[in-house]
């Protein structure tokens, strides 16, 4: 898995989901490949047990983020296993997981004493904006479904909430003059300063949550300017928004648009467009849900000490395909700070302790009646 090269936007997952097809073929189960644009793809798969029973989801991506520019010790495409980690992009984040879940899948695929359906479903392009999930919650290859678990890493913990993500670009016209005579022009770059300025005092970044904190906003990338001594007449910004359970991005935009005009109306004859590059709902699962409830027993009877789950800031693809169930939860093996790091890695003590926990949840979730 490791071997495969799935890094955003250069590596392409059809590769890696086509081996994954006929490995599992090989095993006796039948997937479905559901091309997406370009070289990528995800996979479906399903376990009937012939018995009425709820619909549980493995969910993982494969796709991974590109190197970074850092020089590698270890090879990023080897999965070279040394002092008990494996070593390579997408280790952490998520192959390992995925792995485990697989296996965990084929452990259920020799049982036979379960009830309802298990369904694996693999992911592209989790890592520029969910984009396999999209497609996925669309075109009816995954059945809605009762429960969920993401493989993200997040050290076998289980995680039950996590932030939205409203990323926006914001494109500031204004007018160009000498940089001597400033009052000739319109200067675009300030109205982007101006802009971030007030997208600070928005109300929506006040609100907090028991799990997750509060929201954040990030200035992520700027454009804008020719030279220096020249009043800059286009600007472009980006800005990462993390959101909470229960914020409407639709009102938050509202509130972001209203201040684009007051700044229009501050720089009087300048022009400020604001789009959406992508709006992802924020995860609120229950803490009384069977899912939840299930991970913590099945965690604790292997051992780990007794808990309540937790939230992440970051955002997977439950965020769109909770609108094809109830209940998501995410728990993986891996640091949740290995991820995109350069030598990313995962102890093997984890993973293997991973897909136990995902055997014995399924088995649980799906257990016969007595
Ligand atoms: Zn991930």
């Amino acid at each position: 898995m490791l071997q495969h090269n799935t890094t955003a936007l250069q590596g392409r997952e059809q590769g890696f989901v086509a081996e994954l097809d006929s490995y599992l073929a090989e095993r006796g189960v039948a997937s479905t490949t559901i091309q997406g644009d370009d070289g990528r793809a995800n996979l479906v798969t399903s376990l009937d047990s012939g018995r009425a029973g709820p619909h549980l989801v493995f969910c993982g991506h494969c796709d991974t983020v590109p190197l970074g520019d850092r020089e590698w010790k270890k090879s990023p495409f080897g999965g070279t296993v040394a002092g008990g980690r494996i070593y390579g992009r997408g280790s952490a984040d998520m192959k390992g997981g995925l792995a485990a879940l697989i296996a965990s899948f084929l452990d259920l695929h020799a049982r036979d004493d379960w009830s309802g359906r298990l369904s694996l479903a693999v992911t592209y392009g989790e890592e520029t904006g969910s984009e396999g999930a999209r497609l996925m919650a669309s075109d009816g290859s995954l059945a809605p479904f009762d429960a969920m678990i993401i493989a993200e890493p997040t050290s076998n913990r289980a995680v039950r909430s996590h932030k939205g993500a409203l990323w926006l670009s914001f494109t500031a016209t204004g007018r160009t003059s000498h940089g001597s005579m400033p009052q000739m022009g319109l200067n675009a770059l300030e109205m982007v300063v101006r802009f971030r300025q007030r997208l600070l005092e928005l109300d929506a970044l006040a609100a907090s949550d028991p799990l997750l904190g509060r929201p954040t906003i990030c200035l992520t990338r700027l454009q804008g300017g020719t030279q220096v001594n020249v009043i800059p007449d286009r600007a472009v910004a980006e800005f990462d928004m993390r959101t909470l359970p229960g914020q409407s991005h639709d009102d938050i935009l509202a509130a972001i648009r209203t201040i684009a005009r007051e700044i229009e109306t501050e720089y009087e004859g300048g022009r400020i467009v604001v789009e959406t590059i992508n709006s992802l709902p924020a995860l609120d699962t229950p803490a009384g849900s069977a899912i939840v409830r299930t991970a913590l027993d099945i965690r604790h009877e292997l051992g780990a000490p007794a808990g309540e789950a937790g939230g992440a800031s970051y955002f997977t693809d439950g965020s769109v395909l909770q609108s094809l169930g109830a209940d998501i939860l995410i728990l993986g093996p891996g640091d949740p700070g290995e991820a995109h790091q350069t030598d990313e890695s995962l102890d093997l003590s984890d993973f293997l302790a991973s897909r136990r926990i995902y055997t014995g949840m399924a088995r649980r979730f799906l257990r016969s009646p007595e």
